[in-house]
């Protein structure tokens, strides 16, 4: 394969959890594949966001995901030397115990290294410009903005991955976006002090008047929207542990505005901290390249996923993967979290028709963008449900440009064979109850 060729069967845009074990998916069954990242490291919000705990495989004690994605978090696992939770110890409050902590550069390399392996070409610094449809809808013509300007590419079949239903709005398609979003998190690791040492009590009653002069925010450290929480941000050095509110990061414009807020709030509050005692050696030692973006939209899908069906753990008939989750809405007021786990036993599926924009052909999503509403999508957003809905999206995708029929018309059965061989759960056949 050529650096320069512009013809692919399978076109994946975005390398995030969907994207990458797509793109891995497709051209591992023979699909000429091309993946389209923006930065310069696959994976996304795992990478460069800094949200680097993929999570959940297992479901009350029994494995629900597996694959390609599982493939890759494992390996990251043996070859860091860490060792994996404890998959047994399933009590609900406890969810963030069963997610697995991964080295970020090694898990970067290793899908580096996967989806170079599968075959599939890496295009980075790229992203798309326009997709219009063949003539006959036999498939797109896809311009890209790449370093050297606009590129012209064809796909027979393309796969949305950009977490914020970028492809599908530029194809034409019409989306959910929510009037309330939940808010961003730029993560960090914060250096230069011993926790244990630290006179909380006396930083917390500095943060308050800092608030009441106006020059801090409580969620500069901290979920809670009322009262200071600056000790779980000591305590976790900046890890998952602020929020931004209120910023629509869809384009281009939303996302500076929000890298701008994020980097402004981590600012005020590194001003702050170095002016308390035992912080006077305070520093930031890393940031995230990008603030963690929760949510933004999702598509109009052939079918949705409610919180009804994702709660009574409802099993499509055209179901292609399990998800499982809490109900984990961030919010913008109060304590600025409604968790909700599922009862005992339940675990919901996700359906093709989620993933398929309505109207559209040869045209699919995988991860954050599915089609859901706001309470199911806080909880099918995570990485284990995107990878899995992203190793069905492209064993969908392959099969569609192998065949020339829709992906709606692909017999399901097909389907769910082809991500048995590869190591997918699929529902049906009793499993998981
Ligand atoms: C702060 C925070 C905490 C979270 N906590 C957890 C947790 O504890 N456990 C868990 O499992 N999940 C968690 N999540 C959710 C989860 O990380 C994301 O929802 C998930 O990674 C989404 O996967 P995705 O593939 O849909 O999108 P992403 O991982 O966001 O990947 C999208 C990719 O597409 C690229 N891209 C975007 N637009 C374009 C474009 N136009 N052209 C080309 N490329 C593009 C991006 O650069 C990125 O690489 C959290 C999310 C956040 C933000």
């Amino acid at each position: 394969m050529h650096n320069d060729d512009r013809q692919y069967d399978v076109m994946v845009i975005g390398g995030g959890s969907g994207g990458w074990v797509a793109a891995a998916q497709s051209a591992r069954v023979g699909a000429r594949t091309l993946l389209v990242e923006k930065t310069g490291m696959l994976g996304g919000t795992t990478t460069t966001a800094g949200v680097n705990f993929p999570g959940l495989f297992h479901a009350w004690g029994k494995q629900v995901i597996a694959g390609i994605g599982w493939e890759v978090v494992n390996r990251t696992v043996e070859e860091t030397g860490q060792t994996l939770p404890d998959f047994g110890d399933y009590a609900r409050h406890h969810h963030s115990k069963l997610q697995i902590r991964v080295n970020v550069f090694v898990y970067a390399a290793l899908c580096d290294e996967t989806v170079v392996q599968s075959g599939a070409r890496i295009l980075f610094h790229a992203m798309p410009a326009a997709l219009k449809p063949m003539t006959g809808n036999t498939g797109w013509h896809v311009t890209l903005c790449t370093k050297n300007g606009l590129e012209d590419y064809t796909a027979k079949v393309v796969i949305d991955a950009t977490g914020d239903a970028n492809a599908v709005s530029l194809a034409g398609f019409e989306l959910n976006i929510p009037d309330t979003l939940q808010p961003a998190t730029l993560s960090c690791r914060a250096g230069g002090y011993d926790f244990n040492k630290l006179d909380i009590d006396a930083i917390k009653s500095a943060y308050q008047e800092q608030v009441q002069a106006g020059r801090l925010q409580y969620t500069d450290a901290g979920w809670n929207t009322q009262e200071p929480d600056v000790r779980r941000w000591l305590r976790v050095r900046g890890a998952n542990a602020n929020h931004i509110h209120h910023i629509s990061a869809r384009d281009s414009c939303g996302k500076t505005k929000l890298e701008l807020e994020a980097r402004a709030s981590l600012l005020r509050l590194y001003r702050f901290l170095r002016t308390q005692p035992g912080l006077e050696k305070f520093e930031i030692e890393s940031v995230c390249p990008e603030c963690g973006v929760r949510e933004t939209a999702t598509i109009k899908g052939k079918k949705t996923v409610t919180v009804g069906d994702y709660r009574n753990g409802r099993v499509w008939d055209d179901a292609l993967c399990y998800a499982f989750y809490p109900i984990d809405l961030h919010r913008s007021e109060g304590d600025g979290l409604n968790k909700q786990p599922l009862e005992e036993g339940v675990v919901p599926t996700v359906p093709r028709g989620a993933l398929l924009p309505a109207g559209s052909r040869n045209l699919i999503v995988a991860g954050r963008c599915v089609s859901s509403d706001r309470l199911a999508n806080s909880a099918l957003r995570v990485q284990a449900s995107c990878m899995a809905m992203g190793q069905a999206a492209g064993a969908m995708a392959a099969l569609s440009a192998q065949s020339g029929l829709d992906p709606e018309a692909l017999a399901i059965e097909d389907i769910r064979d082809m991500l048995r061989q590869h190591g997918a759960i699929v529902p049906g056949s009793g499993f998981p109850v």
